[in-house]
């Protein structure tokens, strides 16, 4: 392969399909996406298609990597549960070969964006580099010593799903399981947590204001709240605070990282409970861990997962 060779990377969203050519050092070019439309996933594979044919170059022995926003088979594109696009054990990557012509590997998206981030983002040039998204979902994929873990299967890591209550009496989570711990961090539980700190004896104006509307209380809505001296959005915040950092602890003594890439709408709209996780992390990691540990904001932003997907497809052929 040539140095001039250029991969088709595609990232797929819940509202957008995303694609460009990648090039061995990261560059994107010839970005292009279109909206979701038609969400079955012989639609997709035709927006795709569509797409991809638009990008002029493009080294067809890399075929096309293309990012999912689901747990995914690897070696089959299989993909397990998509909830935003409401796919579940969907044969996507035939479906896709057929459309575009190409041979296709998919991918994780946070494998995706943790691959990006390592290779050419905050964590270029260290060998041992996580990301821990929470924002709607919450997600996490890790490069360990060079190379992007993704399990026997292609499906981990799902720390999401790991559980932080009782698998019996927990909070019921997207996923159909009780007690993960996205249900009781991620975005969409949101509103439902501040209502029962409101109902259990901590008022919150914010619910109030509300009315029948409280089911579509935001990250950013809570954070303001909190700013303003809402009790309950208050306690909330402090109760979130510890579980991130529960969980960021966790994943420090699992992998000890030298640099976590944190990102996700939740953290991102919510800096005063980020700076809460920031500070409440050294006590649920030992002091050896953090030593030369550094935990970041994602600066690589949208295009992380396109140009970790491209760079996956270069680096597989090495
Ligand atoms: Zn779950």
């Amino acid at each position: 392969m040539t140095s001039a060779a250029k991969a088709i990377a595609v990232d797929l969203g819940g509202t957008n399909i995303r694609a460009a050519l990648v090039s061995a050092r990261g560059d994107v070019e010839q970005f292009t996406k279109v909206k979701v439309d038609d969400r079955s996933p012989e639609g997709i594979a035709a927006d795709v298609a569509r797409l991809i044919a638009t990008l002029k170059g493009a080294t067809r022995e890399l075929g096309i990597t293309m990012t999912v926003p689901s747990s995914v088979w690897t070696e089959t594109g299989l993909v397990a549960n998509a909830p935003n696009l409401g796919w579940r054990d969907v044969h996507f990557g035939p479906i896709l070969e057929r459309a575009a012509g190409l041979p296709v590997r998919l991918v994780n998206d946070l494998n995706a964006i943790t691959y990006g981030e390592a290779m050419v983002g905050d964590g270029k040039g260290e060998r041992d580099v996580v990301c821990v998204f929470i924002g709607t979902g919450v997600g996490m994929g890790a490069v360990s010593n060079g190379v992007l873990m993704e399990g026997a299967d292609g499906l981990a890591p799902e720390i999401g799903h790991i559980k932080y209550e009782s698998s019996v009496t927990g909070r019921r989570c997207g996923c159909g399981q009780l007690g993960c711990i996205e249900a009781y961090v991620g975005g969409r539980h949101l509103p439902e947590l501040l209502r029962d700190v409101h109902e259990n004896g901590t008022p919150s104006q914010l619910i109030q204001q509300r009315g029948a509307d409280w089911a579509n209380i935001t990250s950013r809505d809570i954070e303001d709240a909190a700013v303003a001296g809402d009790r309950a959005a208050r306690l909330l915040w402090h109760d979130i605070a510890e579980r991130c950092a529960w969980l960021l602890g966790t994943v420090i003594m699992a992998w000890n990282p030298r640099v976590i890439v944190l990102g996700g709408g939740v953290l991102q709209t919510a800096p005063t409970l980020a700076k809460s996780v920031d500070d409440a992390v050294p006590r649920y990691a030992w002091s050896s861990f953090l030593q030369k540990l550094r935990i970041v904001q994602t600066t690589l932003g949208d295009n992380a997962g396109i140009i970790g997907a491209g760079l996956s497809a270069h680096h597989r052929r090495r």
